[in-house]
C-alpha cells in the first residue's frame, strides 16, 4: 500500500533502525543523516518515514510531510550553522536517484555553483 514501508528499500530500514545512519535529527514523520558518500561538507538526507517513490508522489499523498521535509532541511542547515545551501531532489535515474524512497539533500558548506550541474 502507498506509504507503508517496503521490504527491499534502504531508507525504509534505516527509519526502522535495520540499517546504520548517522542520524543528526528526527522529528514524528522525518529522519535526517549524513549522506554515506558526501559531495560537501554538509551532505544530509532528510526523509519522510513513509515510503514513497519521490518528492512529487509524496507531495501529492502527504502535503503535510513534503512540508515537514523541507522544514527539516532548514533546520539540518542552521544545525550546521550554514547561512546558504541547496535543497535538491533528484527524480528519475535520469536525474541520477538511486534510491527510490523521496529524500531531499541538503547541501552546504562550500560555493554551489549555479546553474547546477
Ligand atoms: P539519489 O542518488 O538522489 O537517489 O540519492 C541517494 C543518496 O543516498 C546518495 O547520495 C548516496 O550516497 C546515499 N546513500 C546510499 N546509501 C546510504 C546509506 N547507507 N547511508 C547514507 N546515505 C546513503
Ligand atoms: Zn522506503
Amino acid at each position: 500500500m502507498a506509504g507503508e514501508p517496503q521490504a527491499d528499500c534502504l531508507f525504509c530500514k534505516i527509519v526502522a533502525g535495520e540499517v546504520p545512519a548517522t542520524i543528526i535529527r528526527e522529528t514524528e514523520t522525518t529522519v535526517a543523516f549524513r549522506d554515506i558518500n558526501p559531495q560537501a561538507p554538509t551532505h544530509v538526507l532528510v526523509i519522510p518515514r513513509v515510503h514513497y517513490a519521490n518528492a512529487a508522489t509524496l507531495a501529492i499523498a502527504e502535503p503535510g510531510i513534503t512540508a515537514d521535509v523541507l522544514r527539516e532541511a532548514g533546520e539540518v542547515a542552521a544545525q550546521d550553522k550554514a547561512e546558504s545551501y541547496r535543497v535538491v531532489f533528484n527524480t528519475g535515474s535520469g536525474a541520477g536517484q538511486t534510491v527510490f524512497h523521496a529524500h531531499a539533500h541538503v547541501l552546504a558548506g562550500r560555493g554551489l555553483e549555479w546553474p547546477p550541474g
